[in-house]
């Protein structure tokens, strides 16, 4: 069972990420069983659908919310195109919200 602190730290990270970092398309954030995986994201019906395996300790299921925004944002998730996953504009991406994160999302860095 998560404790309250680590609620609260998961409701910060995401509004967070809506506010600071918002998406061409409406994200559907949830956390869940995921077989083999961290996390995933897929995209269908205009809407970006993100999936976080829930049974990680709550630093990394943060940890995984990141790396999928960074997707959802560098327009680079797993679609048709396998080969562009984890494009240098994702590792660009993540890496700006990464540290927008660790300063509280404070100063946007990007
Ligand atoms: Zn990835």
């Amino acid at each position: 069972m998560e404790s309250v602190d680590e609620k609260a730290k998961w409701s910060f990270l995401l509004r967070g990420l809506r506010k600071h970092f918002p998406a061409s398309h409406p994200v559907d954030v949830r956390r869940c069983c995921i077989k083999e995986c961290f996390g995933v994201v897929r995209f269908h019906d205009d809407k970006f659908y993100v999936r976080i395996c829930n049974t990680m300790l709550s630093f990394y299921q943060r940890d995984a919310l990141v790396h999928e925004w960074a997707h959802v944002i560098a327009d680079d998730w797993m679609g048709e195109d396998e080969g562009k996953h984890h494009s240098k504009a994702w590792g660009i991406a993540y890496a700006t919200i990464y540290s927008s994160w660790l300063a509280d999302f404070k100063e946007k860095t990007k």
